[in-house]
């Protein structure tokens, strides 16, 4: 419907485009009507109404955070409610050991080292529609949370969906996959956005 695009523009969409895979998940929410912003240095964070942290490589994420000063600011962000969703080493990056705004200890590279990818079909409590399809990479699970942390998915015991407050992490990817359910499951939290049909 034009009217949810139109909505929708009101809202813009930050990703934080240091490294890893921020351009995929720009194309879904593109398609999901939003208005996208790359983040790279804390000017870039100012009148975003949500963030996306990508799937990547952690200890290089973490070194460009640090690098641009963007650790404090990041916080700032998260403790003011602002919608965050974190994928793959993005929930790695909001942790206990990194960010630390999420009450969760993210495990890397959980799956095993032989296990590089999978693929895997399970149920996200709120998620409508039947099992998601999902695509692991090298990914984390989270091997501790919080009482605040709502689990709303587990692949062999191990959480890899989580909730708490605003921020939504993910352990694997649903920018590289057909579905498009979990970005609009986080675009519905974020105030003002009517995501497109
Ligand atoms: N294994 C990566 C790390 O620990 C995360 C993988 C990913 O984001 N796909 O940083």
């Amino acid at each position: 419907m034009s009217t949810s695009r139109l909505e929708g523009s009101r809202s813009i969409v930050g990703i934080l485009a240091i490294q890893g895979g921020f351009e995929a998940h720009e194309r879904v929410l593109h398609r999901l009507g939003a208005v996208t912003r790359q983040v790279r240095v804390p000017v870039d964070l100012e009148g975003i109404d949500a963030l996306v942290l990508p799937g990547g490589e952690s200890t290089v994420m973490t070194l460009g955070i640090e690098r641009e000063g963007l650790g404090d600011p990041l916080r700032r962000l998260a403790h003011s409610g602002t919608p965050i969703l974190g994928t793959c080493a993005g929930m790695i990056m909001l942790d206990r050991a990194h960010l630390g705004v999420l009450d969760v200890l993210a495990k890397r590279n959980a799956f095993g080292r032989q296990l590089h990818s999978f693929e895997a079909e399970f149920e996200v409590a709120g998620v409508p529609g039947g099992p998601v399809h999902t695509v692991f990479i090298r990914a984390p699970w989270i091997a501790e949370h919080g009482p605040e942390v709502e689990v709303l998915a587990e692949v062999d015991g191990h959480p890899v969906a989580v909730r708490q407050g605003a921020i939504l992490a993910l352990a694997f990817h649903p920018e590289l996959t057909a579905e498009d359910r979990l970005h609009r499951f986080f675009l519905e939290q974020v105030a003002g956005f009517r995501v497109a049909e």
